[in-house]
């Protein structure tokens, strides 16, 4: 049947042709590639479905101490690459890992498509530029860091966003970015029913194989790259259909405020997590790229 002019005739990430349907994962129009067995919606969005979304997104201002603690591990480890002190959080929610990355002495800037998000974080006194991906109006070489936390399973043109990207960190710098592990063991458990698979919300869904391979492609040295992550609560189970979107700290967020982590989801974090990352079948990818 020949494809439609809406649909990728070609792998996003290696441009191969061979594309094979995911009959399974049919509402969220996956596909991948043969060649670097890519997950990817086949489907491009109509502007009118991205508009919907953009209304749609909704962020709690709370993160909890959990959320805290595991910002200041990743702060603390951005200390290694501190030379002009500039960081970059693209896509950066409502501030908060930029607000800690102040606190520490960093100078900060950010990047998000909504307006509320926008003036929640100017309110903070945190320098912001509208459009999530919107890099080309700072001048190459600028940053030690880039973040790029949960926006990669969002980015049709990986390779093209990427150079970009690269070209604004300086030699020896970081790129940081975590996206979720389409090789989860919660996937694996809820098939077509996980949350995180999501049409249009999530366009593309990575394991560690095409996600290292995308950063190598586009001359980045991979410093780590580890799957970790756990959310194996029976409420996430059951919310495997909720429209919240689903982001790396969302194991943390309570968004419902009735309900309160649990010692058993506590328990199962702490023990599991490290299982899990061995594995390979945490929730989120997490990368530490940097450009030589
Ligand atoms: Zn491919």
């Amino acid at each position: 049947m020949p494809k439609l002019s809406s649909e990728h005739q070609y792998c996003i990430l290696c441009g191969n042709d061979e594309l094979i349907p995911m009959e399974r994962y049919k509402a969220a129009h996956l596909c991948q590639c043969l060649k670097c067995h890519l997950v990817f919606s086949s489907q491009q969005p109509t502007s009118n479905e991205i508009e919907t979304l953009q209304k749609g997104k909704k962020w709690k201002d709370h993160i909890t101490d959990d959320a805290y603690r595991r910002y200041a591990h990743i702060l603390d480890r951005f200390e290694h690459f501190r030379k002009n002190g500039r960081i970059l959080d693209l896509d950066c929610s409502h501030g908060e890992f930029l607000e800690m990355a102040k606190e520490r002495g960093w100078e900060v800037y950010g990047t998000a498509d909504t307006r509320e998000a926008l003036e929640i974080c100017r309110s903070k006194g945190l320098e912001m530029y509208e459009g999530a991906l919107n890099v080309e109006i700072f001048a190459e070489n600028t940053f030690d860091i880039v973040c790029a936390r949960n926006i990669l399973e969002h980015i049709v043109n990986p390779n093209e966003e990427l150079k970009k990207i690269r070209k604004i960190i300086r030699s020896g710098g970081l790129l940081y970015v975590t996206t979720p592990n389409f090789n989860s063991f919660l996937r694996f458990r809820l098939r077509e029913k996980y949350s995180i698979i999501s049409y249009p919300l999530r366009l593309v869904y990575y394991t560690r194989r095409p996600f290292k391979r995308l950063f190598k492609m586009n001359d980045f040295r991979i410093m780590e790259t580890e799957a970790s992550g756990v959310s194996i609560s029976k409420r996430q189970i059951a919310r495997a259909k909720s429209t919240v979107p689903i982001t790396e700290e969302s194991d943390f967020i309570e968004w419902d405020e009735g309900l309160k982590e649990s010692w058993l989801s506590r328990f199962q974090k702490k023990n599991l997590n490290p299982v899990f990352s061995f594995l390979g079948i945490g929730d989120f990818l997490k990368g530490w790229f940097v450009k030589p």
